[in-house]
């Protein structure tokens, strides 16, 4: 698509961003996502619409509360940008696609994005996000020309899913249910061997991500490591590069 619409796309983004920063703290703790209004976790003030204006407001607000000045994490500009970025790049990508396509295309980037954070904070990879992402790439195989189809998608999820999920079986010290919905998913989003690329990224990535964690001590042998952000990584770089990745590795044979 066009700069302009690229632009748009990116800005919608980072509203959309705002409103996942949302989701990301309150379905964990299974609170509503609409009621109460946004407000600091810290002091319960109500934020006004000024503070509300996705990273701008962070920025005015040099990153403190308005009422008691405790900090606001920089997660949530971050957030913010990361999903204006990904939709920027995502229309920008889409040079034959319809607009279908493209939400699709959003809601597959942000929901990954969603997961990622809710499993780094908690460790977990609730179904409300993992089943739908399943529902929608099969579906979406189904009515839409671009990626993989309806039977791919299908067939993919059984077969890779059904796979991963022996081994969870065999060495349930590994991966855990979470991990293998996730990875049904991207199954039948990116098709296959698309998403064995993305679970080769997720473990390459995930092993030098532990590492750089137990040196920093962030996180201890015993505690658990998340893979789920690791396998948002393989999915998104599949979904972005897939076709480069492959054409190389094709020409190394
Ligand atoms: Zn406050």
């Amino acid at each position: 698509m066009g700069i302009e619409l690229s632009i748009l796309s990116g800005i919608w983004g980072v509203i959309i961003g705002s409103f996942l920063n949302v989701v990301i703290y309150r379905v964990p703790q299974e609170k509503s996502i609409i009621r109460p209004g946004s407000h600091c976790t810290a002091c319960g003030h109500n934020l006004r619409p000024w503070e509300l204006v996705p990273v701008l407001s962070f920025l005015i607000l040099r990153g403190r509360c308005v009422q008691c000045q405790e900090k606001i994490s920089w997660r949530y500009p971050l957030i913010e940008v990361l999903n204006g970025v990904l939709y920027f790049y995502a229309a920008w990508m889409n040079h034959n696609g319809s607009f279908l396509q493209l939400g699709v295309n959003f809601y597959f980037l942000s929901t990954l994005l969603a997961l990622a954070a809710i499993d780094w904070d908690t460790c977990r990879l609730p179904d409300v996000f993992t089943l739908p992402l399943l529902g929608v790439g099969i579906g979406a195989g189904f009515l839409l020309p671009q990626g993989p189809s309806g039977w791919e998608s299908l067939a993919t999820a059984l077969g890779v899913g059904g796979v991963f999920w022996l081994i969870t079986r065999l060495y349930p010290e590994g991966m855990g249910l979470g991990d293998i919905k996730l990875i049904a998913g991207l199954s039948a989003f990116l098709g296959f061997p698309e998403v064995l690329i993305a679970i080769f990224i997720a473990s390459f990535t995930g092993s030098i991500g532990g590492l750089i964690m137990l040196s920093f001590k962030k996180r201890s042998f015993r505690e658990q490591i998340p893979f789920g952000p690791y396998l948002v990584l393989g999915g998104w770089a599949v979904f972005f590069w897939g076709q480069i990745i492959l054409s190389f590795y094709d020409s190394l044979f």
